[in-house]
């Protein structure tokens, strides 16, 4: 395993020879389950487990394949964890309590912050794969999180155009968007005190929508305990209306984007949480093919006004 260099989209690439070969697990068994193997049986409500096929590891070993300045390869050094949301198996992120949602908050902090500070880790990237049709294979309610040894390519170019932004205003870009949204309104799906969320007026994905701390908050780390639990009241909320948009267990893929663990400060960056739902309609599917994949261009087949209006009209209960 190691991480390669793309010289031409200037952007590493994880290679793990052998995760391909992750054996699959036996029937109606769950790794995640209290008394399952490193799990135990009581006293839990949220763990942080070593993730068992690493895409990157503290360990990594040199690389054991050629390469030079064109053809640049490292160690793929970090860490790989499973963040288990409860010690329930048959629920979701939605089902959860508040406390409980926001003891997942807690963790993802304590672990953006131990992980954060090792010094080959650059980026603590978290996140949650949700439901089959994204490729999970299990059920029990779980994200994950990769800590990097570099800034990953999207995260580079928020930076960039946040860091340009702030230079020529003296204002943070995902401020001024926030009021913006707030203004504009027909994009906003629902806020609470301390946090709000919309389908920005430049969405990606048909409900691809976008959480904000309303105050200036560059990661977790920052956020008051009264923020914290905002937090976990609006995830809660935007999961259940996802859930009774369509009536079933909705699947997406959810990222924390906070800013990096690399020791310079980000003062113009704003922590956020990005959805990338792959239903477009019920029983329809967004692809992400040939012009989304091949040119990067994003073609967005309704507006994100009627996608906004269609969830802030979806009761979340
Ligand atoms: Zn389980
Ligand atoms: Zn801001
Ligand atoms: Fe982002």
């Amino acid at each position: 395993m190691e991480i390669r260099w793309d010289p031409i989209l200037a952007q590493w690439i994880i290679v793990a020879g052998k995760r391909g070969k992750r054996p699959l697990l036996p029937e109606g068994y769950c790794p995640f389950c209290p008394g399952s193997e490193e799990v135990p049986e009581k006293g839990w409500t949220v763990l942080s487990l070593p993730n068992k096929f690493p895409a990157l590891r503290p360990d990594a070993p040199p690389p054991d394949i050629k390469y030079d300045r064109l053809y640049r390869c490292k160690p793929a050094k970090g860490v790989c964890e499973v963040i288990v949301y409860t010690p329930q198996h048959n629920a979701s992120l939605a089902d959860l309590s508040v406390e409980n949602i926001k003891a997942v908050i807690d963790l993802w902090t304590s672990r953006f912050e131990e992980l954060g500070s090792l010094d080959y880790v650059k980026y603590v990237f978290i996140f949650e794969n949700k439901g089959r049709i994204i490729g999970v294979t299990l059920d029990h309610p779980h994200g994950q999180l990769y800590a990097f040894p570099f800034i990953p390519t999207l995260i580079r170019r928020e930076l960039a155009s946040s860091k340009q932004y702030w230079r020529r205003t003296g204002t943070c870009l995902f401020c001024t968007i926030i009021q913006k949204e707030q203004k504009d309104e027909v994009r906003v799906v629902c806020e609470n005190e301390d946090f709000i969320c919309f389908l920005p007026f430049f969405a990606h994905w048909p409900y691809g929508v976008h959480i904000y701390p309303k105050r200036h908050r560059e990661a977790l780390t920052d956020l008051t305990e009264t923020e914290k639990v905002s937090f976990a009241a609006i995830l809660k909320k935007v999961l259940l209306k996802f859930d009774n948009l369509f009536n079933m267990s909705f699947p997406y893929m959810m990222v924390l984007h906070q800013r990096p663990t690399d020791g310079k400060p980000y003062p113009y960056y704003h922590f956020h949480v990005e959805f990338y739902p792959p239903y477009r309609e019920k029983n329809k599917i967004k692809y992400f093919a040939s012009v989304e994949t091949g040119s990067g261009t994003v073609t967005f087949d309704y507006t994100p006004e009627m996608k906004a209006k269609e969830l802030r009209e979806t009761p979340p209960v």
